[in-house]
């Protein structure tokens, strides 16, 4: 199960690291490796040598990988930082919602139903639930 939940042009929030709490929009999606690419994010320094008259060299910066499990998704709809939540329509088609509004995050081809259908997709963690050791 490597399967990542988030595609390019999500826009995602960066949740350790350097770049704490920046937002910027997936620019790729390494599936294999598990990292993602993020707009403005880990941006790392290059140094380019000179090719040719066109290609001066120099120092480029642009993103670094991050892992995925570090950037969490942000709803367009709800504006907050969120899980992903799969949803499977009548069609069969599987879709990515927002486990805290039901929103869908996949902007591609929605079929304008807007049926809340009451947190549904919500899957909830099992607590663990501290033993009371009550012993009278
Ligand atoms: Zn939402």
């Amino acid at each position: 199960m490597n399967k990542l939940n988030v595609k390019s042009g999500d826009k995602v929030i960066v949740l350790t690291g350097k770049d704490k709490g920046k937002t910027g929009k997936i620019l790729s999606v390494n599936p294999e490796k598990g990292n993602v690419k993020v707009e403005g994010v880990n941006i790392v320094t290059k140094h380019v040598k000179p090719r040719n008259a066109n290609q001066p060299g120099g120092i480029m910066k642009e993103p670094g990988n991050i892992d995925v499990s570090n950037v969490m998704i942000v709803c367009p709809a709800c504006g907050k930082q969120t899980r992903v939540a799969h949803k499977i329509d009548e069609n069969g088609n599987k879709s990515r919602v927002c486990k805290k509004c039901g929103a869908s995050l996949d902007a591609t081809k929605s079929t304008d139903k807007k049926a809340k259908k009451s947190d549904s997709a919500v899957e909830e963690k099992p607590k663990k639930t501290a033993k009371k050791a009550a012993k009278a």
